[in-house]
């Protein structure tokens, strides 16, 4: 059995979702072979070298699943990209390309964190083109610590009020541009997070059937993807 999660946004304000992660990770997660976590796992963050201790609790919990068994994979989202490999590698842990392709349930499957669907987001996408090429990481893992925290702030701010502006289907997907990345990849299977509008949506690709399975944010609840022998189920669940 193999467990896919993703925007848990996970923080100090809100303790809720951390135990519910930290459930699933001595509860379901100890049953599976891996667990996937497609992006925005963190809602901040700032650099592997200026961990909270909150954060450092994650990362233990992290470690003692890994220690169990169970493989765990981790690809970056628009709010933690800055996760790096000491991150990874004390959590035991394995950063992902965004997209990558991996076998799941006997089929390719197309991971993404999906934020480069939406490319109707125009600002967006110039931002991220921005400040995700090496050059632009590099500087932004060497500003000092206080730099890169009124950065954050900074941009946490701007996209909030941004978001409160646009029209709600300008930060979703743009439904043309699935087919042709899924075809790209030579996949049936797409499954990515960021838009937190849980769903399997049912489409063609290269005239055959194909499905993209949009995992949950957790906010009241919290989503998981099952991939076992009864095939892809996604499903919602209550916190404890
Ligand atoms: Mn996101």
């Amino acid at each position: 059995m193999i467990l896919l999660i993703s925007d848990l946004h996970l923080q100090e304000e809100r303790p809720d979702i951390s135990r519910a992660f930290v459930d699933l990770l001595e509860g379901r997660a100890r049953h599976a072979k891996a667990l996937y976590i497609l992006g925005d796992f963190f809602e901040a963050w700032i650099g592997d070298d200026a961990m909270s201790p909150f954060q450092q609790s994650i990362c233990q919990a992290l470690r003692q699943l890994s220690d169990a068994g169970t493989a765990i994979y981790l690809m970056h989202g628009n709010r933690d990209f800055l996760l790096g490999q000491d991150f990874c590698k004390a959590a035991g842990a394995t950063l992902l390309d965004d997209p990558c392709v991996v076998e799941l349930g006997g089929e390719p499957v197309l991971l993404m964190h999906g934020d480069t669907l939406c490319t109707r987001d125009l600002g967006y996408m110039k931002l991220r083109r921005y400040l995700r090429n090496p050059l632009s990481l590099w500087i932004l893992r060497h500003l000092p610590l206080s730099t890169r925290q009124k950065l954050a702030r900074k941009l946490r701010s701007e996209s909030q009020s941004q978001s409160r502006m646009k029209n709600t289907e300008i930060v979703d997907v743009t439904p043309e541009q699935v087919p042709l990345v899924m075809a790209a990849h030579g996949v049936r299977t797409l499954v990515h997070g960021h838009t937190h509008r849980p769903a399997i949506h049912k489409l063609v690709v290269d005239g055959q059937p194909a499905r993209r399975i949009v995992l949950g944010d957790w906010d009241r609840r919290g989503w998981a993807l099952q991939v076992d022998e009864q095939g892809f189920q996604l499903a919602p669940f209550d916190f404890n």
